[in-house]
């Protein structure tokens, strides 16, 4: 009997409309627990570099993690993963709400998908039943609209859907997958579902999971259980830093009305600057009213108190859910209100599109156009107020007419193709894909290796266990460290306890930085294999999931045996796999890099030791590429194989790259 996990895979087939479920090997789960581990060795296995996102032979994998739909609090999330059109590199954006524990109560870990399908088509799994169904009646349909369309036509009020909106459908490369509560939004997911001819998955299950030791994993579930609701209601209590990582247990952004931090600290938009003055007390009241009216309730993912998602209604238009930063993304790039930000977030949502890119996207298109490089002859109709362009911008885009055909492949392709200067605009990517728009001092070492390095190319997918910065005194540092069990081991909070302010970048030391990131990295990389969210785990501080009690949780679930140093050493496995991956499509310490003006501050000499030490701290050369050495410890012998048979690894040592090795 499989435990935690159900054993089986659907592989589908939309050019030859095969369907197929197929049982998959238990040692796998041994080496990479699920989720986004066994995620990636499909993807290493099935899908080589010469593979482009828009080809046949690109796979879309919809994995659960490994105690999705278990009683484990928040084990709700769906990894999807492909190779993205914006980067051309890995793509793995999660999706919580309730699709993944669906999809296990169907019987399966995985939806595989190849091929295309010549028309618009659904899947419909409904426990053993499978089918691919005709969505021509669904072409143009939003996210949510064609949810409850497929709701009522099947009959189904309990059915859980992942759908695309028109922006999949035209492939725009900021296309994300909606379901609801969640999406899987980043790097273009939605943009390869569209092109393989596929609508929607609608899932319905009915099945049990079984768990290998069930008391001692209910009890572990209900400790950390009641360890969530006690911080619910006891928030912890720090000096300084961010109100919505102060207070709460997980992002309560939709709970949260005092907006001063993010409008005053962040740059918004693209190249625009902060505005210190936009935070005032009638703009404060302006917008709690709002968020009083539109947000009509809290609400949560399966399985998880937290309930950090809100439900937003406006008169004549679908209600759409929302959480975290999606709510100021449009409203501070347009440099306008929140009643504003809210409005087009709901078309944004039934068109498919990424939050964070897309504002991003069309701010960008209007600064060309304020420098003169886009011109009237470009924007022919565009409004002349900002909220107006906007949603000109947003429509041009999504439908691709006009030069939105061309921003929709995201400010880096579309820098490219308008020229005259363009490329300057298009400086808050890494590796081609926008990241969240923000302009700071110094230099922060640890946020400079995590923005350079992350495979996931999204800074919230890494950080999370660390202060982002010291607390003032250092009685206060000392009080924090006190009841800190998350840390691996207690030199974290000598890192912490030793960290005066205003000491960057130099302080923490190289060496610390590299330890730092490790565990954030180690403990996201647990949780996009088990499925946990990182909102009570990996990403917040002091959360109620960590290295010393995820080893018996897995255990007693699955019926491995785990302990913390297996833990680890999977979750090196993983985030080393993923790494071969995109090593193998051409990443090289050149593409390692933060947005580019990011810091005003920058250190050069230091930013090469940095990244240096970090590469030799996680067992890789000079230019980011694993190890022969290191990747047969992890047993990836065949990994380390085909990089020495591309020429990518040298066949003698392997601890060198053929090329460039003297890059920066
Ligand atoms: S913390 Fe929020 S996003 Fe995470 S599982 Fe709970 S409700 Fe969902």
């Amino acid at each position: 009997m499989r435990y935690a996990e159900t054993g089986f895979n659907l592989e589908i087939d939309l050019s030859r409309g095969n369907i197929e479920r197929v049982e998959t090997d238990p040692s796998l789960t041994k080496l990479h627990l699920g989720g986004l581990g066994t995620n990636a060795k499909i993807l290493w296995d099935r899908v080589p570099p010469e593979v482009g996102p828009f080809s046949p032979d690109n796979l879309l994998i919809f994995g659960t993690g490994l105690l999705c739909c278990t009683p484990a609090p928040s084990a709700n999330r769906t990894i999807v993963t492909t190779i993205s059109p914006q980067t051309l590199l890995m793509a793995y954006s999660m999706m919580g709400g309730f699709f993944g524990p669906e999809l296990k109560k169907a019987g399966y870990d995985k939806i595989v998908i190849r091929g295309k399908s010549p028309r618009l088509v659904y899947l419909w799994i409904n426990n053993d039943q499978v089918e691919i169904r005709d969505a021509s009646h669904l072409q143009g349909k939003g996210g949510n609209e064609t949810a409850e369309l497929l709701r009522q036509e099947l009959r189904e009020p309990e059915a859980q859907i992942a759908a695309i909106g028109l922006a999949g459908e035209n492939r725009v490369y900021t296309a994300s997958i909606e379901q609801g509560k969640s999406s899987a939004s980043r790097q273009g997911v939605g943009a390869v579902m569209g092109d393989k001819g596929l609508k929607a998955i609608v899932v319905r299950g009915t099945k049990d999971v079984n768990i290998a030791r069930p008391a001692e994993f209910m009890e572990m579930c209900n400790e950390v259980l009641s360890f969530m609701k006690h911080r619910l209601q006891n928030p912890l209590k720090l000096p300084d830093g961010m109100p919505i990582i102060l207070g709460y247990l997980g992002i309560q952004e939709m709970a949260l009305d005092d907006e001063e931090w993010h409008t005053t600290n962040f740059a918004w938009g693209n190249a625009r600057h902060r505005r210190k003055d936009f935070w005032t007390k009638e703009t404060e009241e302006r917008w709690k009213e709002t968020q009083e009216k539109v947000v009509t309730r809290l609400i949560g993912c399966y399985n998880c108190p937290i309930r950090c998602g809100g439900s937003v209604s406006y008169p004549g238009l679908r209600t759409y859910m929302m959480k975290c930063y999606s709510k100021l993304t449009y409203t501070m790039a347009a440099m306008s209100d929140l009643d504003f930000g809210f409005r087009i977030a709901q078309r944004a949502t039934e068109y498919g599109v990424d939050g964070f890119s897309t504002p991003q996207i069309i701010a960008f298109a209007l600064e060309l156009y304020e420098a003169g490089i886009l011109t009237d002859q470009d924007m022919p109709g565009m409004p002349c107020d900002s909220e107006g362009r906007f949603f000109w911008l947003l429509d041009m885009i999504v439908r691709r007419e006009g030069i939105g055909d061309v921003l929709a492949n995201g400010t880096h392709w579309a820098a490219q193709q308008i020229g005259k200067g363009a490329e300057a605009y298009a400086h808050n990517n890494i590796k081609k894909h926008e990241q969240l728009p923000l302009k700071l001092g110094m230099l922060n070492p640890i946020y400079f290796l995590m923005y350079c390095t992350g495979e996931k190319i999204n800074i919230t997918q890494i950080e999370g266990q660390f202060p982002q910065a010291p607390h003032t005194s250092r009685e206060a540092r000392e009080e924090f460290v006190k009841d800190w069990i998350q840390v691996p081991h207690e030199r974290f909070k000598e890192y912490f306890v030793n960290w005066e302010p205003g000491t960057f970048p130099h302080n923490p030391p190289p060496e610390a930085v590299c330890d730092i990131v490790d565990w954030q990295e180690a403990m996201h990389y647990i949780d996009d294999a088990t499925g946990l969210c990182a909102a009570s785990s990996s990403f917040i501080l002091k959360p109620p999931y960590h290295i010393h009690n995820l080893p018996r949780i897995i255990s007693s679930a699955t019926g491995m045996d785990i302990d913390e140093a297996g833990l680890w050493e999977i979750t090196r496995r993983n985030r080393t796999l993923v790494r071969a991956i995109n090593v193998r499509r051409g990443l090289r310490r050149k593409d390692e890099k933060p947005p580019e003006d990011h810091w005003k501050k920058r250190f050069p000499e230091l930013e090469a030791k940095l990244l240096d030490e970090y590469y030799k701290f996680k067992g890789w050369n000079s230019q980011g590429i694993p190890t022969k050495e290191f990747l047969q410890g992890l047993g990836l012998n065949y990994v380390s194989e085909d990089l020495v048979k591309r020429g990518i690894l040298t066949d003698s040592e392997g601890n060198q790259a053929v090329a460039g090795k003297e890059e920066q």
